[in-house]
């Protein structure tokens, strides 16, 4: 089991996912996975009647931000793409941008 995974170097992970694309859920348009702003501005701009209060919420989070809350949002978006794309996370960990923790006997590998 894995029971935990650590952002490494964020510059690293961001050129990792050159090329990889997202699509929004609502229209299929197709966005860049990175930076994820993009497709969370575009569900603003274009679905924002049909978002949901949760989805309005984490929207306004991202508005405005920069500096070291920009790079703390990313961190936290990388460590939520993680969990949820294991190819990603594999090819992150390869090229050594991402760590794990294992948790049978808790060493980081
Ligand atoms: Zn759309």
């Amino acid at each position: 089991m894995i029971a935990q995974i650590f952002v490494g170097d964020l510059s690293n992970l961001i050129a990792l996912l050159e090329g990889e694309v997202i699509y929004c859920v609502h229209c299929g348009r197709e966005f860049a996975l990175f930076p994820p702003a993009l497709v969370v501005q575009h569900y603003a701009d274009e679905h924002w009647e049909r978002l949901t209060e949760v989805e309005r919420k984490s929207s306004e989070l991202w508005e405005g931000l920069e500096g070291e809350a920009l790079v703390a949002a990313h961190m936290h978006f990388f460590v939520k793409l993680m969990n949820m794309r294991p190819d990603l996370r594999l090819r992150a960990i390869e090229a050594g941008a991402m760590t794990e923790a294992r948790g049978e006997d808790g060493t980081i590998q």
